[in-house]
Parts: structure tokens; C-alpha cells; sequence
């Protein structure tokens, strides 16, 4: 079998990534990117700085180990349910940022924020209803929340992100931190000072800049690539 060597070389290269941006400590969090009928998925339980592309594990689409010797993530039925419903993603980063896992607990969903957060990843950003990690009560919960959406926060857990191939992912795991972020510290900043108010973007101009997003402003990255 013809096994993609660059795309398993992807999945390391972005887990060291999102650990140098503090996305994932020690070995939770997990990374898939879609090749075909295939996905090369993050070995489960292993250290992000010893993870080798040979760690990497490929299965297919009904989780089925066709490559490699460790065992696949433990949140790999959530990546299949989101590939098995949204044809439009090619990877997703299971992330558990600090500012996200504070969402993941305190809030239902986080309203338009800023420009890019909607355009990129839509509005509002839900958190998903609580489920055990791993099980396929947890993926139905996650699919719900996330709907069209590239970011969910999953409750008492984390966050997901997804996109169209693993730097989209990438960059929207970072604006899906970046908006819990923004949210946490803009909503503990209007209760301390109370000169300070919260304005989210209009409904109408979200919607506007997302569509904006995906029809147009996105495909700019690709000729600059
Ligand atoms: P894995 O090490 O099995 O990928 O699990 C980490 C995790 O984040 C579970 O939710
Ligand atoms: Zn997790």
C-alpha cells in the first residue's frame, strides 16, 4: 500500500505546533488530516515531543488500522463523524487551550466577536453538551454544536477545530483560542468596570462576513500560497 509519507509528516509537524502555542499539554489532544478514503491520525497517549511520524496511525473511513503500530486516537469516532457530515473538511485539531477548556465550562456558546473570528469561523461558536470522552454520544453532542461552524468548545473538555486541509485547521484551533480568550477577558472586564460595555458584530454583518469568507476572502490565501 502506497502510504502518503507527507501528510503523516503533517500530523507530527502540527502536533508540535499547536504544543508550542499552548494548545495541548502532555499528551491530550488529537490531530487527523483526510487523504482520500484514508485519515493519518495522532497515536493515542503518546508525549508531543516524542511523536515521531512513524507513531502516526492510518486508518479508514470505518476506523480500521490499515498502517502503523500504535493505537489510533481515542477521540477517533468524533474525527469520522465530522468527516462522515461535513465533505468540506479535510483535518481537524482536538485541542485543550486554556481559554477554550474555560468556556468549555462556563458558557453555551460565544457570540461574534471580532472580523475574522466570524469570518472564519462562523457564529455563534456553541459548546457542545457533555459527554464521556471517546464515546459516540460525545461525537453526536460535538456534530449538534458544531453544525456549519469550523470551532466548537466541548463541555468540561476542550475544543475542536476544523478546515479544509491542516493549515486552515491549524489557524482556526488558534482564532478558536483566540475567541474564548477575547470573551473571558472582555466579559470580566465590563463586570469590573462599569464605565465598559460589550458590542458584539450585527447578526446581519456576521452573516455577511462569513459568506464574504467563504466565497471570496478565502480563496485569496490560495494565490498567495
Ligand atoms: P488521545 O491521547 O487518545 O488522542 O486522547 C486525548 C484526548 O484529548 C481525549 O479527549
Ligand atoms: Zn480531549
Amino acid at each position: 500500500m502506497n502510504i502518503n509519507l507527507f501528510l503523516r509528516e503533517k500530523v507530527v509537524e502540527t502536533a508540535k505546533r499547536i504544543l508550542d502555542f499552548g494548545l495541548v499539554t502532555g499528551t491530550w489532544g488529537n490531530i487527523s488530516i483526510k487523504d482520500d478514503k484514508l485519515l493519518h491520525v495522532t497515536p493515542s497517549g503518546v508525549l508531543y515531543p516524542q511523536m515521531r511520524t512513524s507513531d502516526v496511525v492510518t486508518v479508514d473511513m470505518n476506523g480500521n488500522v490499515v498502517y502503523g503500530n500504535l493505537i489510533p486516537t481515542s477521540e477517533l469516532p468524533m474525527h469520522l463523524a465530522i468527516y462522515k457530515n461535513r465533505s468540506d473538511v479535510g483535518a481537524i485539531i482536538h485541542f485543550h487551550g486554556l481559554y477554550s477548556s474555560i468556556i468549555s465550562i462556563i458558557a453555551d456558546e460565544i457570540p461574534p466577536l471580532l472580523e475574522d473570528i466570524a469570518m472564519a469561523l462562523g457564529y455563534p461558536l456553541k459548546v457542545s453538551k457533555y459527554a464521556f470522552p471517546g464515546t459516540t454520544e460525545l461525537s453526536e453532542n460535538v456534530l449538534e454544536a458544531l453544525g456549519d461552524n469550523n470551532a466548537v468548545y466541548m463541555r468540561n473538555h476542550g475544543a475542536t477545530a476544523v478546515g479544509e486541509d491542516i493549515e486552515d485547521a491549524f489557524l482556526n484551533a488558534i482564532l478558536a483560542e483566540k475567541a474564548a480568550q477575547i470573551y473571558y477577558f472582555s466579559s470580566i472586564a465590563t463586570q469590573e468596570h462599569k464605565n465598559l460595555e460589550v458590542h458584539y458584530v450585527p447578526e446581519k454583518h456576521a452573516r455577511e462576513l462569513r459568506k464574504k469568507y467563504l466565497e471570496k476572502y478565502k480563496l485569496l490565501k490560495k494565490t498567495t500560497k
